[in-house]
């Protein structure tokens, strides 16, 4: 039997068309596991090592559903996305550019080191996605100058690593104004971190799934 290919995955044809353009020919196994049931409305919680293809793997699932249905709230982000570093936000930004090519959909940065007055403008803009540093992201919070009562996707990327750095007050501080009737997906190069599995509690709402790729080289 063949193994399936984007095409069986992804059915968007703006999204077919921006694979096509970045040249995968083949999804990669966290990206078989994780697209049908992200497509199919689950929580989850993914473990898969460094450089296996997490982002296209919480990206176009969400970004396709996104497509397919009216948002919540007009004024409210709809995909969010929490990763411990601003150079990791940068690769996600320019990963989900490449993805978003053929959509009208827009995504914006909100990191640390740069000026609040910037982003603030760019939130007033209302992408529909947003990438960021929980530090940053929280202060945003408490200035309201950005709301999720409409998120439709929570995507915590790299939990354990967030978790390492000691991020995690600023993350639940984030998610809890989060809205709950949300789709939660996590993201981890590893589950062995302790704190991990409080952190999930706090952050996934209800039933998830798990799935683990241990690819051997
Ligand atoms: P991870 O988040 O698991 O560390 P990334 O999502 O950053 O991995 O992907 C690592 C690299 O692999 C990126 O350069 C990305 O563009 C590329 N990539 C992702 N999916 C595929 C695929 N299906 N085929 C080829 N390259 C891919
Ligand atoms: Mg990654």
């Amino acid at each position: 039997m063949t193994q399936p290919g984007f095409h069986d995955l992804i059915s968007d044809t703006q999204l077919r068309k921006a694979i096509d353009v970045l040249g995968y020919e083949a999804p990669t196994p966290v990206q078989l596991a994780a697209i049908p049931a992200a497509s199919a409305g689950k929580n989850l919680i993914v473990s898969s090592k460094t450089g296996s293809g997490k982002t296209v793997a919480f990206l176009l699932p969400a970004i396709q559903t996104m497509l397919a249905r009216p948002c919540v709230n007009p004024t409210s982000t709809r995909m969010l996305i929490l990763t411990p570093t601003r150079e990791l936000a940068r690769q996600i930004v320019k990963n989900a550019e490449q993805i978003l090519k053929f959509t009208g959909f827009k995504v914006g940065m909100v990191c640390g080191g740069e000026e609040l007055k910037y982003q603030k403008a760019m939130l007033r803009k209302n992408p529909e996605i947003i990438v960021g540093t929980p530090g940053r992201l929280a202060e945003h919070i408490s200035h309201k100058s950005t709301e999720f009562s409409g998120l439709e996707f929570l995507v915590l990327d790299e939990a354990d690593r967030m978790l390492d750095m000691g991020l995690s007050d600023d993350v639940l501080k984030i998610t809890n104004t989060c809205r709950t009737e949300r789709q939660t997906l996590l993201f981890s190069a590893t589950m062995e971190q302790k704190g991990l599995r409080h952190l999930i509690k706090q952050v996934i709402l209800g039933e998830a799934e798990e799935i683990y790729i241990d690819e051997k080289p």
